[in-house]
């Protein structure tokens, strides 16, 4: 029999594993980042930092999709739900505010159609029943990239022409690019995103090992975690690194080539921006000529003015691994997920929100 959820909770072997992580952490410091809102989350709900030794430093990244949609973005998807489209999201962005403090859910009220969905393809399912315009939310990584795309495909297939897609996936190994050449950071390795590797393969870190930083992909579990913070201290200390798959349970190395050739056949590369990191080339994805039709942009006429921070919001600097949450001075009292200002205090996967769930 394999092996089951609850041996990836076990108490005992947890404490095995914290036990030889304090034994062999004898460097002054090790600075770890995990790349995935999911592992943000998992870290805060577990409490994974607060049985960890005091020289193993763990920072989030950039890899919450909702905190990393900036404000340009979102400002752009309130345009055109003021246009008179139905929007068709997933339930995470309905509270994010726009510029002027506006959210989905707010405009939902105001009279604007704004529908949740759980998955991309439920917006053919709302473009069948209306002449209206339908707009999904096409936010994410590569995890989501393949049925984002999806829906285009199918849309197209069936003839639906009254559905069309934010262009606002991004991709990973661009921004991992700019976080492993920021000096300020010093990160010694990375909890890579087991999703994501589902779709890219593991081949996707080769550039954070070259650079001498540890690289472990792995599950959501505490013994998944605490083996991934275990395996990269070895890595450092013993400067043999290597990105090493822990998830095998989900992950293939060479991850799903099928999802990649779905991505690639609606979308091409372009650059993008990044909420409170900035511009960087060919780290969205743009469709391509024979799926232009699909572009919500061009259906509505929007155009991108580039990032805007919101007032007093550090999520640049969350996001970037610059400051904890808690080192934001509205962190829990002008922001707090009943009242968030920034989208990191809203998402589910978000630094800011994990840290107030979970009191760290
Ligand atoms: Fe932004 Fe709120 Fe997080 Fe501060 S606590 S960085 S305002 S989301």
């Amino acid at each position: 029999m394999g092996l089951m959820i609850e041996d990836f909770r076990n108490a005992d072997i947890c404490k095995k594993l914290i036990k030889q992580i304090e034994k062999e952490a004898t460097k002054d410091v090790y600075r770890f980042m995990e790349v995935c809102g999911s592992h943000t989350m998992a870290i805060a709900k577990f409490g994974i930092k607060s049985v960890l030794p005091s020289n193993i430093d763990l920072v989030s990244g950039p890899g919450c999709p909702v905190c990393v949609t900036p404000q340009c973005e979102i400002d752009a998807l309130f345009e055109i739900a003021e246009k008179g489209a139905v929007i068709a999201t997933f339930g995470d962005m309905m509270r994010v505010p726009g510029s002027k403090g506006q959210n989905l859910q707010k405009m939902k009220s105001e009279g604007c159609d704004v529908r949740i969905v759980f998955s991309p393809l439920d917006t053919l399912k709302i473009a069948k029943e209306t002449d209206k315009e339908v707009v999904f939310v096409g936010i994410g990584f590569e995890t989501t990239a393949p049925a984002v795309a999806g829906l285009a495909i199918m849309a197209e297939k069936a003839g639906v022409k009254n559905v069309s897609i934010t262009p606002y996936n991004k991709t990973m190994p661009e921004v991992l690019s700019l976080i492993i050449s920021d000096k300020n950071l010093q990160i010694n390795g990375f909890v890579c995103p087991g999703h994501v590797t589902a779709v890219t393969g593991i081949g996707l870190y080769d550039p954070i090992v070259k650079e001498g930083m540890a690289a472990v992909i792995t599950g959501f579990e505490p013994v998944d975690v605490l083996s991934s913070i275990l395996e990269m201290v070895r890595q450092v200390n013993t400067e043999d690194f290597k990105a090493v798959n822990m998830y095998s349970r989900v992950v293939a190395d060479e991850g799903n080539a099928k999802a990649r050739d779905v991505i690639n056949a609606v979308y091409e590369k372009q650059g993008c921006w990044w909420r409170g990191i900035g511009f960087i080339e060919e780290s969205g994805l743009a469709f391509r000529k024979e799926y232009e039709q699909f572009d919500a942009f061009r259906k509505f006429d929007v155009t991108l003015e580039g990032d805007d921070e919101i007032a007093g919001c550090s999520c640049g600097e969350v996001l970037k691994g610059y400051i904890k949450p808690t080192e934001c001075a509205l962190f829990g009292t002008a922001c707090t997920p009943q009242n968030p200002v920034g989208p990191c205090m809203v998402s589910s996967e978000g630094a800011c929100a994990a840290a107030y769930k979970y009191g760290i």
